[in-house]
């Protein structure tokens, strides 16, 4: 374990096992059909490839890179797109895959976004959920785990763009936020 991690919440064959799981859930939910997987960068990385290879369906894939602003929980148009879809959406069936879902601010405005570009549907898959925190209306249609509210750090998300690579989900040492 990393020197900087207080206590792992998910391990490496917890992971493996929740990803096979939604793999198996989407598989049967888009059987004949070939939806865009969309990955939100950069936390969703190592989630996003995990899932997309248990998924057993055609499909593609493409990146997106956003910033979400303050403002109203509810209001629209409060999400910056960095980097856009390089696909068109319009009559296609939408996974967006996320690290995780905290106020929901984010994915809120991100899906209303998406959705004036007429696709089919649109889903969000996140790999993990903190309802406690939740101030937008939005809920994931495919979640890994709901944690406690406490920030997590691995598998993809970062502390100050570091922890990404490591292969568990924990939570770092309150020292490590407090030094430097
Ligand atoms: P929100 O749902 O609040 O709009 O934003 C979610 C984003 O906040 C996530 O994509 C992630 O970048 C960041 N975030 C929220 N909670 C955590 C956490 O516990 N750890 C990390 N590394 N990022 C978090
Ligand atoms: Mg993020």
């Amino acid at each position: 374990m990393n020197r900087d991690i207080q206590r792992i919440l998910v391990d490496e064959a917890r992971l493996s096992e929740r990803v096979n799981e939604l793999g198996r859930a989407m598989t049967a939910d888009y059987a004949g059909r070939e939806p865009l997987i969309v990955g939100i960068l950069r936390g969703s990385f190592i989630f996003m490839a995990d899932l997309v290879r248990v998924c057993d369906f055609p499909c593609t894939v493409d990146f997106m890179v956003v910033s979400s602003y303050g403002g109203g929980a509810t209001s629209s148009g409060n999400v910056r797109i960095l980097k856009d879809l390089s696909e068109d959406i319009s009559g296609r069936d939408v996974i967006l895959v996320e690290d995780i879902l905290d106020t929901g601010r984010t994915l809120y405005n991100l899906r209303d976004v998406l959705s004036r570009r007429g696709p089919r549907s649109i889903r969000i898959a996140a790999l993990l959920d903190k309802p406690d925190r939740r101030e937008a209306d939005i809920t994931a249609d495919y979640v890994g785990f709901t944690v406690p509210n406490e920030f997590v750090v691995g598998y993809g998300l970062d502390y100050d763009q570091r922890y990404r690579t490591l292969p568990y989900i924990g939570i770092l040492k309150p020292e490590v936020y407090t030094s430097s």
